[in-house]
């Protein structure tokens, strides 16, 4: 029970990764925060926090979508109301919105940076505010709060056809190492995870055809794909002791896909 009695909103936890880390995190003895943007995702947010009170879990369903500021702060409000504080915040909401560059729109642009990237800032600075204003609890956690924010293996990699995206991602990498360095001497910690593909609704084209996979593999040395879960055991890491002195770091859970495997010669 790493994370025993911890509060953890979870972004965007109605589907794919953010849904393992919800459910690991759970396991892992934390109260969690299921978040989805619309109405329409009520009923799988519902579903996966019926599925972790089965399993001895608890948790709350909120919605709320993270590129506006009233509802993420009204988020944060129905948490500590319910719970008394937060503890964890994994800002994982993402979407991708993918054009040719030359043709890319204003409107396919700001949806992407305004939930990736705006988004993960008004999250952060509403977990900030409540970490200080709670400070360390010892008997929770060597730290006075975490945040994991969810990057990407594009951080690094540059993405065509992507750029909204990519841009998204690079820019939570300097967000995430400036929030570590401006907080650290108050104990909040601070990180990244990038994963490289995993296998969610978000890049279904990629492999759900027995060529798509095949091609995708070719760019994971590992030699296969990734799965939610190898997502959520390492948030459960990263927000735990076992990781505290651990911040301002992004942690590639990839397979090996940022290691050039274009310049493999052998293996
Ligand atoms: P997903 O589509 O299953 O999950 C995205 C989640 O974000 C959904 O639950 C969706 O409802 C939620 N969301 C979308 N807009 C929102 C908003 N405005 N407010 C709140 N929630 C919102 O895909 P996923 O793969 O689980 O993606 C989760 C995160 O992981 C994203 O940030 C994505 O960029 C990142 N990521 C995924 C991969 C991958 O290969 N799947 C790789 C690298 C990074």
């Amino acid at each position: 029970m790493k994370l025993k009695n911890q509060i953890a909103i979870i972004t965007g936890s109605s589907s794919g990764i953010g849904k393992s880390v919800a459910e690991c995190m759970a396991a892992a003895g934390a109260k969690v925060v299921i978040n989805y943007p619309f109405e329409k995702g009520k009923a799988e947010a519902q579903q996966i926090l019926d599925g972790i009170k089965s399993k001895g879990g608890e948790g709350i369903i909120c919605q709320c979508d993270v590129s506006q500021e009233d509802q993420v702060i009204a988020m944060f409000e129905s948490t500590i109301k319910t719970f008394g504080t937060v503890d964890i915040l994994v800002n994982n909401a993402g979407i991708q919105v993918d054009s040719p560059f030359e043709n890319m729109t204003l409107k396919q642009w700001n949806a992407v940076v305004n939930v990736n990237l705006t988004g993960q800032f008004l999250c952060a600075r509403e977990a900030i505010k409540e970490f200080l204003r709670r400070g360390v609890d010892a008997e929770k956690s060597c730290a006075a709060g975490k945040i994991i924010h969810m990057s990407s293996v594009h951080q690094v990699i540059p993405w065509a056809g992507h750029a909204n995206y990519a841009t998204s991602k690079g820019g939570i990498d300097l967000l995430m190492q400036t929030i570590a360095q401006e907080f650290a001497g108050r104990k909040i910690r601070v990180n990244s995870i990038c994963p490289g593909a995993i296998q969610t609704p978000i890049n279904k084209d990629a492999w759900s055809t027995k060529e798509a996979l095949d091609s995708l593999l070719t760019l994971i040395p590992y030699n296969r794909i990734g799965q939610p879960e190898d997502i959520g055991k390492a948030a459960v890491w990263l927000a735990s002791d076992e990781s505290d002195y651990v911040t301002g770091a992004s942690l590639f859970v990839d397979g090996g896909m940022t290691l050039f495997p274009g310049f493999r010669t052998n293996g």
